[in-house]
């Protein structure tokens, strides 16, 4: 298990839509417990693997470690079932989006179909923070960041900060 690094914004690698996964095997599960581990290490809720620069549709997310208690959720290839109509509002942030925040509306429940950590077909009805974390994530999949929801203006400005605080610029 190691820690990697988590890629931001902007980067094309972010842009990918990732590929379905043909089957969970040691290496995805290998993948997996990187992932869990650059999340818990970086302080996330949720990580998908093109984060880390690996294009599989694969998902890690912890929506409560923070208290104490780990309770680890895999996804491989999830798909949306089912969408509710009533919307919710949460404060998002992404750590491929460092240190930026905004209020996305998303549909308040979902449910979902997937493969868990040992391959195994499972289905996961989601509200609240996991419905929100789980879509955060899943649009990691298409090469979505939440900051594509917010007006032109405020995602320039976001995208301005974030070139601005890109610690690998050097001029010699
Ligand atoms: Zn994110």
């Amino acid at each position: 298990m190691s820690i990697k690094k988590i890629i931001t914004e902007p980067n094309k690698i972010l842009r990918q839509v990732s590929e379905p996964v043909e089957k969970v095997g040691k290496s995805e599960q290998d993948l997996m417990d990187d992932m869990l581990d650059t999340m818990y290490h970086a302080k996330g809720i949720g990580l998908a693997a093109v984060q880390i620069g690996v294009p599989k549709r694969i998902i890690v997310m912890d929506i409560n470690w923070s208290n104490g208690e780990k309770n680890p959720l895999y996804f491989v290839n999830p798909v949306i079932k089912n969408r509710d109509n009533n919307k919710s509002i949460y404060e998002e942030g992404c750590l491929s989006v460092p240190n930026q925040f905004a209020q996305i509306e998303r549909p308040s429940k979902c449910k979902i179909e997937y493969l868990n950590y040992k391959g195994e077909k499972k289905i996961l009805n989601a509200d609240g923070l996991l419905a929100t974390c789980i879509q955060h994530e899943m649009d990691h999949l298409e090469g979505i960041l939440f900051i594509d929801y917010l007006s032109k203006l405020k995602k320039g400005m976001i995208i301005k900060k974030l070139l601005k605080n890109k610690p690998d610029r050097i001029v010699v």
